[in-house]
């Protein structure tokens, strides 16, 4: 057997169950549910559905383990668990891998690439835990009075997951927690479940203690609602739709949940007609098309200065037509499905509005259905020209390979253009002009904004949302100090 048909022997086999409390355990209800090969549209596993119950399980778990022992638990020993897990993962990163690839449609040559990326983030939050300190202040009160400022853990999380991109958007959850001694519920998105399982498991080999991390898979609208309105809970993390997001602050007023929202977004490459286009037409193309556009910061608003307008977009609708669908577990395959059904219908829907709001199919434009990937969920990566920034399809989040290529003049015209969306989750320049970089980088408001490059993260550098692409943190050390309550401490000293 090849490790593709282990993995997928194993995923089939049994129900899969959800992590409370250290232990792998059914649904209160016993109900399950399915989650779906999108390369070929079949099952690849079935999961315990959990509910409102198994919420308030996790929670009282979480509850526990905080107040307990975990609290007495050293930056030093949460250190050392962050670096077992992390030798865990190096160890299990094929399986990872395989998991992202078979239960999202991320291209395995994908899931193989961030190595680096999830090792560096776990290795990086090992380090953070030990740099947690507050500050002795100077006062200037009557008498004496010695003042210093403690940074203690939130409490318990819950955090709220998407499904494109398992292995890293799971551990931006869990590392922060880990590191700053706060405890978890995590509730992974219905279509992308496996992943975070396993991560789950990984954590107990690493000697996690009992309840400081619990997995509640199930539906966002039943296990989701029922965490972000608990009045246990202290803070949401949630990465998800801009749609859902609204309904995450909602439910936190209970009782004035702390939360972070990491949103959609619709961001702007810029292409500015002294680049080097040969860098400028893969770096754009694949801004917008790398995992099948499934990417919340894909530059997916193309803006390109007139005098190279016509010849970009033909380059980049030249460079989308040669890319290789097929099976995500291909080796050779470039772009892979969408995830699920209901996301090919959303995609191919803004197609169709799309062709009635004028814009021109340079390329793509449909479905993919030729042989085999008619069984899954492809469509061909697509180049809509002469587009407006007023029409839909840049205004709103498509989530799939399309991109819209838009005329501009001047670096004010495109940094206005790149502006006008109610989104500024990230941004691409692409100039041989370091001034007119330095610029439009300025100008651009949103949370990360490349230069010559796309895409390019690192654990040390905060990535987050301006407007309502979100606001909070993950990555750096701001990342950190949205875990962590600040505690006054004032002294009479006699
Ligand atoms: P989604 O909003 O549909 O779902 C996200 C999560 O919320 C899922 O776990 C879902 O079950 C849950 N959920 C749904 N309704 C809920 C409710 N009423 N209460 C609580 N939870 C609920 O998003 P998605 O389709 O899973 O992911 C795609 C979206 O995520 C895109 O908009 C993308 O831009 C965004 N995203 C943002 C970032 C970022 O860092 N800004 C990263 C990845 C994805």
């Amino acid at each position: 057997m090849t490790a593709i048909q282990e993995i997928i022997a194993q995923t089939s086999a049994g129900t899969k169950k959800m992590l409370i409390d250290g232990k792998w355990v059914e649904s209160a209800s016993g109900e399950s549910f399915v989650t779906i090969n999108p390369s070929i549209g079949q099952v690849l596993a079935t999961v315990a559905l959990g509910g409102a119950e198994d919420i308030e399980r996790a929670v009282a778990a979480a509850r526990r383990a905080f107040d307990g022992s975990w609290r007495q638990v050293t930056p030093f020993e949460r250190q050392n668990i962050l670096l077992k897990f992390a030798d865990l993962v190096e160890e299990n990163f094929e399986t990872l891998c395989l998991y992202d690839t078979l239960e999202m449609g991320a291209p395995i040559t994908l899931t193989r690439s961030r190595r680096q990326r999830a090792l560096g983030l776990i290795r990086y939050y090992a380090g953070l835990a030990t740099t947690i300190q507050g500050d002795t202040i100077q006062n200037s009160l009557p008498g004496e009075y010695f003042s210093y400022t403690l940074k203690e853990p939130l409490g318990v999380v819950g955090a709220i997951l998407p499904w494109n991109a398992p292995t890293t958007s799971t551990l931006w959850k869990l590392l922060p927690v880990i590191a700053t001694g706060c405890t978890m519920v995590l509730k992974p998105s219905e279509l992308a479940v496996l992943t975070p399982l396993f991560l789950g498991e990984l954590l107990l080999q690493a000697g996690l203690p009992p309840g400081v991390v619990n997995i509640v898979p199930g539906h966002g609208a039943v296990a989701g609602a029922a965490l972000a309105a608990h009045m246990d809970v202290d803070k949401i993390a949630f990465t998800g739709s801009t749609f859902t997001g609204r309904k995450i602050i909602e439910a936190s007023k209970g009782n004035i949940k702390r939360v972070t929202v990491e949103l959609g977004g619709k961001s702007p490459d810029i292409i500015f007609a002294d680049a080097d286009l040969d860098a400028a037409v893969p770096g754009a193309a694949m801004a917008a098309f790398g995992n099948s556009g499934q990417i919340c910061s894909a530059g997916t608003r193309l803006l390109v200065q007139r005098p190279v307008y016509d010849e970009f977009v033909a380059r980049v609708a030249d460079f989308a037509a040669a890319l290789r669908l097929g099976n995500a577990t291909d080796v050779e395959t470039q772009i892979g499905p969408l995830v699920s059904q209901t996301q090919l219908d959303r995609v191919t829907n803004y197609l169709e509005i799309g062709k009635g709001e004028g814009a021109r199919m340079a390329v793509g434009g449909a479905r993919a259905i030729e042989g085999a990937l008619a069984d899954g969920y492809f469509v061909k990566p697509t180049v809509l020209a002469n587009v407006d920034n007023n029409m839909r399809i840049a205004r709103e989040e498509i989530f799939g390979p399309v991109v819209s290529a838009i005329p501009f003049d001047d670096v004010d015209d495109a940094t206005l253009i790149a502006n006008a969306t109610s989104y500024g989750l990230g941004g691409g320049v692409w100039t041989r002009d370091v001034g007119k970089a330095h610029r439009a980088a300025k100008a651009i408001r949103a949370g990360t904004v490349w230069v010559n490059c796309y895409a390019v993260m690192d654990p040390a550098i905060p990535f987050g949302g301006f407007k309502m692409s979100g606001y909070g943190r993950e990555s750096g050390i701001e990342h950190i100090a949205q875990y962590l309550e600040t505690k006054s401490v004032i002294v009479k000293i006699d």
